[in-house]
């Protein structure tokens, strides 16, 4: 598989504390010295794009708490060899961003809503803030950033009721908007136990209890892991990511950036390259080329099976 993604974890801080990534609102405490300078991340880029990388998803914590961040995607969408710059956003600050972000490059959005129902967001992500989400949703589809994708993390005992989980995958029936169902993965402290994750199994069949079965749709570019599906006549389409209730690591072509620096091959493993401190030293080019090439070499030999860690922060690395 070639690894041509490459996913950016711009801050470790975030405007929501949702149960299952960060909800006492630790981490957030990187120091500024030791986050990378949008110049260190502009360098990454143009150095990985040379060994093949096409695609850049800004990710966090929240990427649009980022000073300046607009400033960030006008850099990286102007290097030459990505093909697709794209981030992952709550959609909270999106009503008032997206149409800078386009302007400045960026070509899409995915956005975490995990429910629709005013209350249960709330509970999940501790802030009333759903009517803000569904706002920066239609904002980014009315300036194209589309394909937009939502994603969901079904968490047991707090959004996996049927209504709720019908009701999100009914987003898609008038929206063009891909509705992706996630499997939760345990991380670190006082995020929920891993048996609260709900197999997109059920979920599929719930969706299909109500809107009958879905058809298979052939992934498209953008996709990823997630295996795609629609429900008959919809505008939309629904995508279950099952990280935990299966294995995708043949077709996994991803590398992970932390806020500060460190380069992660496989979400499985606790292994991280320290890129920052190479950078920092004063590493010439050639030698963050070897360094990469060393990386991508040895990413075939992370896999889920190999599993050594679960022990950080999604906010850290971004999801
Ligand atoms: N703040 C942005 C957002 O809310 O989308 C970007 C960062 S967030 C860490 C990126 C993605 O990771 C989100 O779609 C989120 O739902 C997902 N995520 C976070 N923690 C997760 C977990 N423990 N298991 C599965 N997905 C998780």
């Amino acid at each position: 598989m070639s690894i041509d993604y490459l996913r950016i974890s711009v801050t470790d801080r975030c405007n929501l504390r949702c149960v299952y990534c960060n909800p006492l609102g630790e981490s957030g405490f990187i120091n500024h010295d030791e986050i990378l300078k949008f110049e260190e991340i502009h360098r990454i880029v143009r150095l990985l794009a040379g060994r093949g990388i096409r695609k850049v998803r800004l990710t966090g914590g929240e990427p649009l708490i980022r000073k300046n961040v607009t400033e960030l995607v006008k850099k990286l969408a102007s290097v030459e060899g990505i093909d697709e710059l794209a981030l992952t956003t709550n959609g909270i600050l999106l009503g008032e961003m997206a149409a800078e972000l386009k302007d400045a490059g960026l070509d899409r959005v995915n956005i975490s809503i995990d429910s629709v129902g005013r209350d249960n967001y709330k509970d999940i992500t501790g802030f009333d803030f759903l009517e803000k989400a569904t706002e920066g949703l239609h904002k980014a589809l009315e300036v194209g950033l589309g394909p937009v994708k939502l994603n969901s993390v079904i968490i047991k005992g707090v959004n996996d009721s049927a209504e709720q989980i019908l009701l999100l995958a009914g987003m898609s029936l008038k929206l063009p908007v891909t509705v992706r169902f996630i499997e939760y993965y345990p991380t670190g402290n006082n995020t929920r136990p891993a048996g609260d994750y709900v197999p997109n199994g059920e979920i599929k069949k719930i969706i299909e209890g109500k809107f009958g079965q879905l058809g298979n749709i052939i992934n498209g570019k953008s996709d990823g892991p997630a295996s795609s599906f629609k429900i008959e006549g919809s505008a939309g389409s629904i995508g279950f990511i099952s990280g935990r209730s299966s294995v995708f690591c043949e077709t996994c072509n991803r590398l992970r950036l932390t806020s500060d620096g460190k380069i992660m091959p496989c979400l499985y493993s606790s292994q991280q390259y320290d890129l920052k401190k190479l950078i920092r030293y004063e590493a010439t080019d050639d030698e963050l080329l070897e360094y990469f090439k060393m990386i991508l070499d040895k990413k075939s030999e992370y896999t889920k099976l190999t599993s050594t860690s679960s022990d950080f922060l999604m906010q850290d690395i971004g999801g």
